[in-house]
This record gives structure tokens, sequence and C-alpha cells, in this order.
């Protein structure tokens, strides 16, 4: 990889320094890999290797301090936090729909049996 002259670090391509950027401001993980095609884990290590971090407040904020080995801020732990007890509302509400749809294809199963 090509290093800076100025800072040593490694040069960043148009896409990284996009990503970065579009990290300090706010955008969350997903919205970044989608127009930038950065993958979240290079992300978050090309954001502790140039000291960019995410908004706190946020999970990609949250992100940022665990990338940086660094215990989270109240506000970032809180974000996180909250983002997990949404993903668990979502599992929940999604569980008895792949429940029904194995009871549908075990008696569907039983059918053919006949
Ligand atoms: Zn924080």
């Amino acid at each position: 990889m090509a290093t800076s002259a100025i800072t040593g670090r490694p040069t960043l391509t148009v896409g990284q320094a996009v990503a970065l950027t579009l990290l300090r401001d706010g955008y969350t993980q997903r919205t970044i890999q989608t127009r930038t095609g950065i993958a979240p884990d290079d992300l978050y290590r090309l954001a502790t290797l140039h000291s960019v971090t995410a908004p706190h407040g946020t999970v990609e904020g949250h992100t940022c301090h665990e990338a940086a080995a660094e215990e989270p801020c109240g506000h970032c732990e809180l974000a996180r936090a909250r983002a997990d007890s949404r993903a668990r509302a979502r599992q929940r509400k999604t569980i008895p729909a792949t429940a029904r749809a194995r009871l549908l294809a075990a008696t569907r199963r039983r059918a053919v049996h006949r």
C-alpha cells in the first residue's frame, strides 16, 4: 500500500476517504457500505488509523470506541443498548412467522406421504 509522505500513514482511496467523511458526519455503517462499498471491518480499522470517530451517542460511535480498544462513553453505550433491544424486538416478531412456516412445511410433508 502507498504511504503518504506527509503523515506516514497509508494513503486512502477516494472511496475510503468518502466513507470516513460519512462516518464522521453521522451516517450509518449500512449507508456507508451501500455508498462506498467499504465493509464495516475496514471502515472501523481505517477510522481508528486516521483518528476519525462517528458522533457519540450512535451505534457507529460505540463501534469506534471498540475499534480503538477503549471503553465506550455513556452516550454510545446507551445507543448500543437501544439498538440491541430493537434487534431483539425484531427477532421476537420474526420467530412466530418462521415457526408457522416450519409447521406449514411439516404439514405439507405429511400430506405428500399419504
Ligand atoms: Zn462515545
